[in-house]
Parts: structure tokens; C-alpha cells; sequence
């Protein structure tokens, strides 16, 4: 056979074989990472006919760092794309709920407690109450919204001391990050799901029709699909084959308090600036977070910038002064250059899934682009434009290596 025959035969080959893994559903899928894209999406998976194994290192993740504020419509923010990713990411959370079989009124999960958000002057409180009636129409989970006054916000968080109005959206919700993806897993693993705590790498057969083969460092397994949830270390699994990726890790730090107090629905409160006090059940107070560009995927935490939090926060609770510190988080989160995140199948390799670049709210949009991904897996339409946030944009191939 001549070398251009035979390479024809090859190119039909590799053809039919494209076809035929374009054609048929995949029917051994790995999820490399398990924040909270990754075990929702190894969670929705579990309820299809698809054997699937995740893998997660653990180390790092944004998602059991996160503070846990759902509350995207109070945000001016002004990308429409990511307002909508947002604010279905934050409707899509009851059905989440109901689908782990958790309940919604007294969850240690997930709660709708509300939030309180001050601004510098009355004027841009004004200014924010009226954009955020606009959104109530099309987001009625916003559900009742105010201008509160000093005393009403005493009455919703008694230890709270202010001479300031703050706007106060009932819809406003707190998740606890760690917890969420822990029964996440859970229940993904009742329903078949193989976990490895481990650390991976990927590589690629071309066309073959189990293409992608996973290492965790002492043996290897072929999958015919992989979604890669590994937030802000996608260029490290990507790079290695090949790919540029339009990703930058951000750090963030948060502390944990321990308060005598009955904190169970107290609102979360939002001042004017980087940080948050997160009331959680039993006398747990989140107050947080750092938004570190410059400290690549350092987990240190460093005691200034949370002693700064913490003076922040006591000014507005002088209790928390009497609080006793049980623990520090961090984090690392992924950006892209525009700050939108992005998700769908990278280019040039059928059936490799990505989603990244999350940034500051991943907890709440992340559930849903979860869910999209398993539909666009299962050939179905996704619950939003796949063209608002293409993937292309951030991946590119860069060589042909693979
Ligand atoms: C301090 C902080 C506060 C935040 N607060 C909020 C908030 O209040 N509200 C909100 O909506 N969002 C918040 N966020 C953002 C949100 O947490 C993230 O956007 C979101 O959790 C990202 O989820 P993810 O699944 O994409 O990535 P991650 O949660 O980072 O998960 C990625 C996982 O992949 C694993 N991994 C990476 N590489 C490999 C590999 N090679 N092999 C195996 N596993 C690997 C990592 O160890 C990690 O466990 C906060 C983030 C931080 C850091």
C-alpha cells in the first residue's frame, strides 16, 4: 500500500470511529475534581445509565472555602450573561435541594434567611432598590424587598449596630459549601458512583473510542467521556495536551467564629466592601473573604489580612469581639480575563467537558452549569444558551501535541 492509501485508510478510520463516539451516549465517564460543579454533576450523572468515577484531590477547593451567599440579584454587576447565569444558578438551588432529598425550611444546608446590603449613602440605596424591583419580575424568588431602618434591622439581627439603612431581600440564602458536596457524593455514590480521593493527570489516545486515559500516580483507566470540574487548575491538567487556557487562580481567605448566640435565621449582611458576615446555624459566623490577585495558589492564611476582616467586622457586631476564632479557610478561585465564566466541551476532543472560571459566585451559578453539562453529556438541550459562555473563547489548542 502506498503511504497516501494507507494514509486515506487511516483518515476513514478515525472517521467512522469520530461517528461513532459522536452518535452514541458515553457509557463510562470520569469527573476529575469534586467541588461543587464536579459532585453535582457526578450526582446528576448517577441517575443515568452511565458507569461514572470521580476523582478529587480536595486540595484547595473553592467550594468548601466559599462564605455561601446565594443572593446574585443585589449585585451591579452589569454582564447580562453572567445575571442570568447567576440568578438561574440561585432559582435552580430549591430543586437541587428537593432532588438530595433535603427540606427547605429547616436545612443546615441550605436556607433562605435573607440578606442586608449597606451602601456608602442613601442615594445608591435608592439607586440599587430600584434595579432590583426591575429583576423581581422576572425573579420572584427575590420575594419581599426594603429599605430597613436601624431598628428593623435590630429586630432581624439583634446584635447588628448601625445608624445606616440597608436593603433587605427575603430570597437572600446561605449555603454551606462543605456540606452540600459531601452529601452530594454521598448519595452519588449510593447510586453507583466510584470515588478516589486522589490527584490525576489526563491523557489522550486520538480517536480512539475510549480515548481519554486517567493516571493517579499508580494506575491508569480508560474513559469514553471526562468532565474536568478542577476550577482554577484547568490550565494544569489542559497545558500538558496541548491547550492555552484563559484561567488565573485568586485566593481567598475567610474566618470562622463561634458566637453564644441563636444565629439560625439571622440574615447575611453585606457592607460596602470585600466583607461578609454569614450567620450559620448554632452560633457559626462566617466572616469573609479575601480577594487575593497576587498570591497564585498559595493556602497560607496570613494573619493581617484576616485581623483587617475581622476589625471590619466587629465595628457593625462589637459581640463577635467576645467570639471565639475556630478555624481559617482558603481557597483558591478561577478567573478568566473577562471575569465570565465558561463551560461545554473543549475544543478538538469529543467528549471532554470543562467548566471553570466561576469566579466569586461559583457557588451559586454552579449547581446549574452542573446540570447543563450533564444535559449537553446526554445530548439534551441545556437550560441556557450554550453561545453565552463559549468555551472556545478561553480554551484554544496551542499545538498539536496530545
Ligand atoms: C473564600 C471564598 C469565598 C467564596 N464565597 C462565595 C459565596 O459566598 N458565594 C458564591 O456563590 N461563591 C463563592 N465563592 C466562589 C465559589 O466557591 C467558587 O466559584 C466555586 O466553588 C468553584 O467551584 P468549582 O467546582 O469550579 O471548583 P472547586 O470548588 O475549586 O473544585 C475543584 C476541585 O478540583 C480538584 N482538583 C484540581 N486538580 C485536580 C486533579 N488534577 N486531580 C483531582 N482533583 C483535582 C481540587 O482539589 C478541587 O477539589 C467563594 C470562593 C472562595 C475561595
Amino acid at each position: 500500500m502506498t503511504n497516501l492509501l494507507l494514509k486515506e485508510t487511516r483518515q476513514r478510520h478515525d472517521f467512522t470511529v469520530f461517528c461513532r463516539i459522536m452518535m452514541n451516549q458515553p457509557k463510562k465517564i470520569a469527573v476529575i475534581g469534586g467541588g461543587i460543579v464536579g459532585s453535582t454533576t457526578a450526582f446528576y450523572l448517577s441517575q443515568t445509565d452511565t458507569d461514572v468515577t470521580l476523582y478529587d484531590e480536595e486540595t484547595g477547593q473553592a467550594t468548601s472555602a466559599a462564605a455561601g451567599i446565594i443572593c446574585p440579584w443585589l449585585s451591579q454587576r452589569r454582564n447580562q450573561k453572567w445575571y442570568r447565569l447567576a440568578a438561574g444558578g440561585a432559582a435552580f438551588y430549591p430543586t437541587l435541594m428537593k432532588d438530595i432529598g433535603e427540606g427547605l425550611q429547616y436545612s443546615v444546608i441550605y436556607r433562605q434567611v435573607g440578606t442586608l446590603v449597606f451602601k456608602k449613602t442613601p442615594k445608591l440605596l435608592d439607586k440599587l432598590e430600584k434595579i432590583v424591583q426591575k429583576r423581581r419580575i422576572d425573579a420572584p424568588m427575590i420575594g419581599e424587598l426594603a429599605v430597613l431602618s436601624p431598628e428593623d434591622i435590630q429586630e432581624k439581627m439583634p446584635l447588628l449596630e448601625t445608624r445606616n439603612p440597608a436593603l433587605f431581600a427575603s430570597g437572600g440564602a446561605k449555603v454551606d459549601g462543605a456540606q452540600l458536596t459531601q452529601t452530594l457524593k454521598e448519595k452519588a455514590q449510593q447510586n453507583g458512583v466510584v470515588f478516589h480521593k486522589k490527584k490525576v493527570s489526563l491523557h489522550v489516545e486520538s480517536m480512539d473510542e475510549s480515548p481519554y486515559i486517567i493516571n493517579d500516580g499508580t494506575r491508569q483507566e480508560r474513559f469514553d467521556a471526562v468532565v474536568l470540574a478542577v476550577g482554577a487548575w484547568l490550565p494544569k491538567l489542559l497545558e500538558p495536551l496541548g491547550y492555552a487556557v484563559d484561567i488565573r487562580p485568586q485566593k481567598g481567605q475567610l474566618v470562622e467564629l463561634q458566637l453564644d448566640a441563636e444565629t439560625d435565621v439571622w440574615p447575611v449582611v453585606m457592607p460596602d466592601g470585600e466583607m461578609d458576615i454569614i450567620p450559620f446555624a448554632g452560633g457559626k459566623i462566617i466572616v469573609g473573604a479575601t480577594h487575593e490577585n497576587d498570591k497564585g495558589y498559595d493556602l497560607e492564611p496570613t494573619k493581617e489580612q484576616l485581623q483587617l476582616m475581622l476589625q471590619e467586622a466587629n465595628k457593625l457586631v462589637p459581640e463577635l469581639e467576645k467570639a471565639t476564632i475556630t478555624r481559617t479557610r482558603v481557597g483558591t478561585r478561577a478567573y478568566t480575563s473577562d471575569f465570565a465564566p465558561f463551560f461545554g466541551e473543549v475544543p478538538h476532543a469529543p467528549r471532554l467537558y470543562a467548566a471553570s472560571g466561576l469566579g466569586a459566585s461559583g457557588l451559586t451559578s454552579g449547581p446549574l452549569i452542573a446540570r447543563m453539562l450533564t444535559q449537553l453529556i446526554k445530548g439534551e438541550q441545556t437550560d441556557l444558551p450554550l453561545e453565552n459562555y463559549p468555551i472556545n473563547d478561553y480554551i484554544q489548542k496551542s499545538n498539536s501535541s496530545s
